[in-house]
C-alpha cells in the first residue's frame, strides 16, 4: 500500500528543517537593495543629530504677536550660524538649518513682515513650533532594522539615516533551474509536430530572482536517463537549490528521481496531498536542495510557491512577509478533490467591506493564462461535494 501522502505544512515542514541558512556578507548600501538582512541596524547617533527647523522661517524666542525683531544672521541647512539669539533678535534659517543657541522656536516666513534688516511677527510663538527635536526619528543606540528585514527603499534610507555606510546580509541562494522533455522548445521556436514551448524554465527562474535567488540561465535536459544524470550533476556542483521540472511522475519516460539517486540525493519525500502539485519531490545532498517539481506549468508555479518560495526565504534567514490578508471568502463553488487539498488561483476582490476570492477561470494544471491576473491561491480542503461559495479559506501567496 502507498505511504499516506504528506499534507502541505508537514511537506513545508520538512523542507524547513533539512535546510542550514546561507553564510552573510557585508555589502556597501548602494549594493543592498532587495537583499535580507542578518544583523540588526541600531542607530549610531541621534536622528536628526541637532535640534533643527522644519519650515523656512525665523529663529526666535517665544512670545507674544506683534512683536519686532532684529535678524542677525542666518542658520541655513549645512551651514550654521555661530551667532546665538539674544533678546529682541532672531535668526533667518531654512528647513534643516540648526536651531542658534538661545532660539527655542521658530517662525514660519508667511508669518511675519520683512523689512529692512528686522521682522514683525503676527503671531504669537511659544516654545518648539516647528521644531524637530533632536533624536526624534531615532535615538542613539536603538535597533532600526532587525535581521531578517528585506532591504527595500524605506529600509535603506532608514539604515543610512542611522549612519550605516554598509550592512550585513544574507547571501543570496545559487539557483538552477532545470526542464526536462524532450517536447520542450526554447522560447521563441517554432514547433515541431508534438512539441511545446518550454514555459517553466523562464517562469521558475524568475520566481527564484524575485525570491531573492541568483540564478544561471534555465537549462532543458531531454528524456533520457544518462543525460538527465549528467546534467543534474552539473547543476548540483554549483548550485545551492536545484529546481527541476517535470519528469518526477512515474511514467517510463520520468527519469529524474532514479538519476538523482545515483548522483547521491537523498529523498526527505515524494508526492504532497496536494492539487495541482501530487509529485512534488524534494530531498537534499549535503547542503544542496533538490526540488523536483511537476511539469504541468501551473502546478510547477503552485508548488513553488507552497515548497521553494519558503525555502528560498529561509535560506536567506527572511521573515514571512506580513500578510494584511490571510483569508478571504470563497465567491463561487468549487468542487473538492476527495483526498488532497486544491490550490485555488483566485483573484481577490474587496466587497461591502470584505474580501472575497474568485475562481480565475478554469483550473486545468496546464491552463497558464489561469496564472494572470491571479492575486493569490485559496486553500480548498480535501473533502466530498463541493465547498459552497461564502465559505472562508485560507490563502496562500502567489509570489510574483
Ligand atoms: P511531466 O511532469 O514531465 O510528466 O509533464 C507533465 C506535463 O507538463 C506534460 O504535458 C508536459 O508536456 C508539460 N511540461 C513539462 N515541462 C514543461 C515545461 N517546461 N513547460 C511547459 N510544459 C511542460
Ligand atoms: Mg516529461
Amino acid at each position: 500500500m502507498p505511504a499516506a501522502l504528506l499534507t502541505i505544512d508537514e511537506a513545508r515542514q520538512r523542507v524547513l528543517e533539512t535546510l542550514t541558512p546561507l553564510a552573510t556578507e557585508t555589502v556597501a548600501i548602494a549594493d543592498a537593495r532587495d537583499r535580507v538582512l542578518a544583523a540588526d541596524v541600531s542607530a549610531a547617533g541621534d536622528v536628526p543629530p541637532f535640534p533643527c527647523s522644519a519650515m523656512d522661517g525665523y529663529a526666535v524666542s517665544p512670545g507674544e504677536a506683534d512683536r519686532i525683531l532684529a535678524v542677525i544672521g542666518e542658520s541655513r541647512a549645512g551651514l550654521p550660524t555661530d551667532r546665538a539669539l539674544g533678546t529682541g533678535e532672531a535668526i533667518r534659517i531654512s528647513t534643516g538649518g540648526a536651531i542658534p543657541a538661545g532660539a527655542v522656536a521658530v517662525i514660519p516666513q508667511e508669518d511675519v513682515e520683512a523689512a529692512d534688516g528686522s521682522i514683525r511677527i503676527r503671531r504669537a510663538v511659544r516654545a518648539g513650533d516647528h521644531v524637530r527635536d533632536r533624536g526624534e526619528d531615532m535615538k542613539a543606540g536603538t535597533t532600526v532594522l532587525h535581521a531578517g528585514t528585506i532591504l527595500g527603499a524605506a529600509e535603506l534610507g532608514a539604515a543610512v539615516a542611522a549612519g550605516a555606510g554598509a550592512v550585513t546580509v544574507a547571501l543570496r541562494p545559487r539557483v538552477q533551474v532545470l526542464s526536462t522533455g524532450d517536447e520542450l522548445r526554447a522560447p521563441g521556436e517554432p514547433l515541431g509536430p508534438g512539441e511545446i514551448h518550454n514555459s517553466n524554465g523562464p517562469m521558475l527562474s524568475a520566481l527564484a530572482v524575485h525570491q531573492g535567488a541568483n540564478t544561471a540561465p534555465p537549462r532543458r535536459l531531454p528524456d533520457d536517463r544518462a543525460a538527465t544524470e549528467a546534467g543534474l550533476d552539473r547543476a548540483l556542483e554549483s548550485a545551492d537549490v536545484v529546481i527541476v521540472s517535470g519528469g518526477v511522475s512515474v511514467g517510463p519516460h520520468d527519469h529524474v528521481k532514479p538519476a538523482l539517486a545515483s548522483l547521491g540525493v537523498e529523498e526527505v519525500f515524494w508526492r504532497v496531498a496536494l492539487q495541482p502539485g501530487k509529485p512534488t519531490w524534494f530531498g537534499r545532498r549535503g547542503s544542496t536542495l533538490v526540488f523536483g517539481l511537476p511539469g504541468n506549468p501551473v502546478s510547477a508555479v503552485v508548488t513553488f510557491a507552497l515548497f521553494v518560495r519558503p525555502a528560498l526565504f529561509a535560506l536567506q534567514g527572511r521573515a514571512e512577509d506580513r500578510r494584511l490578508e490571510a483569508e478571504a471568502i470563497l465567491a463561487a463553488a468549487v468542487r473538492r478533490n476527495s483526498d488532497r487539498t486544491q490550490a485555488v488561483r483566485v483573484r481577490l476582490e474587496r466587497r461591502d467591506g470584505r474580501l472575497h476570492a474568485l475562481p480565475n477561470g478554469p483550473q486545468g494544471s496546464h491552463i497558464v493564462t489561469s496564472l494572470l491576473g491571479a492575486d493569490a491561491l485559496a486553500m480548498v480542503p480535501a473533502g466530498e461535494g463541493q465547498l459552497e461559495a461564502g465559505t472562508t479559506v485560507t490563502l496562500e501567496p502567489l509570489p510574483r
